[in-house]
């Protein structure tokens, strides 16, 4: 459906519910999640929770659970509904191959015409916002100074990835406060999460542990984010930086 129609889409969904006697419907927390939560929810008369972060838990009635007040502390929600609709954060589950058959079945449904007219598009240039950003490069107080930033961005740039920073770097006024990331800052959930010169402390951490990849640049091999690190690279991001860049772009020329 081009463009998405959550009016047109809803329907769809519904009476494919209907047809499977479906009890739980997961979305995906995207845009297009979003618009059809509330209008799938209402349709069904079902109880909905949007932007859950773990599976439900389904001992004593159906629990989902959500990450509040900027991932500080998470809601319980029980839901009472025959049908429970949820939309699932990023990154929240990963896949797993458990050998169970998954076959796709052709339903027939009638849709309504959609309502929706694009006239026109206009994309925004820029960078993607933090809270939606698939790949973010971070840096901290390694780098020493606003005027080094220059290496953090070509990097991001060339991954086509939004940056942050550690508390200590917005304090300081190196970079703006809406950069900052952690427990008091922005939680995020990229895939890809790329810290140089930030030493990961609890703090920190907080804000970026659901991240799916998280690739740590360090000097001091001691540093404690290697600890939750994918990827560590021990050196001086003042080299390694640069270094990743340019394989980034050789990479990304490579490929055509
Ligand atoms: C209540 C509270 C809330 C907080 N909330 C947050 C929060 O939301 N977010 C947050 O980030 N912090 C938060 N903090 C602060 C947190 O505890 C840490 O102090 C902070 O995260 C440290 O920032 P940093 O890693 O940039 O700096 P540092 O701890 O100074 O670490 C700098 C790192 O850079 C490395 N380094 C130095 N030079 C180089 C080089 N040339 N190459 C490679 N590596 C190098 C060092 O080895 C070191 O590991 C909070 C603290 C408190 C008490």
């Amino acid at each position: 459906m081009e463009p998405f129609d959550p009016q047109v889409a809803v329907v769809a969904v519904a009476e494919a519910v209907k047809a499977q006697s479906a009890q739980v419907v997961i979305l995906s927390q995207s845009a297009n999640g979003r618009a059809l939560l509330g209008r799938l929810a209402a349709r069904l008369d079902a109880g909905s929770v949007s932007g859950v972060n773990a599976l439900p838990a389904v001992a004593s009635g159906f629990q989902a659970a959500k990450p509040v007040f900027g991932g500080k502390a998470q809601a319980i929600y029980t839901l009472t509904s025959p049908i429970k609709v949820l939309s699932l954060a990023g990154n929240t589950l990963q896949p797993e191959q458990t050998g169970a058959e998954a076959p796709v079945e052709a339903l027939s449904i009638a849709l309504p015409a959609s309502r929706i007219q694009v006239r026109s598009v206009s994309k925004v240039e820029g960078t993607v916002p933090l809270p939606e950003a698939e790949v973010v490069v971070s840096g901290g107080r390694g780098l020493k100074g606003p005027e080094h930033w220059g290496i953090l961005e070509e990097l991001a740039e060339a991954l086509g990835a939004t940056t942050a920073c550690s508390r200590p770097v917005a304090d300081a006024g190196w970079r703006p406060h809406h950069e900052h990331v952690g427990q008091t800052g922005i939680a995020i959930r990229p895939n890809l999460y790329i810290a140089a010169g930030i030493s990961g402390a609890i703090q920190h951490l907080a804000g970026v542990n659901s991240s799916k990849t998280i690739v740590v640049i360090n000097k001091d091999p001691e540093a404690p984010f290697f600890k939750a690190a994918d990827y560590g690279v021990v050196g001086d991001l003042f080299e390694v930086l640069p270094r990743l860049t340019a394989a980034v772009k050789k990479y990304k020329e490579n490929r055509g």
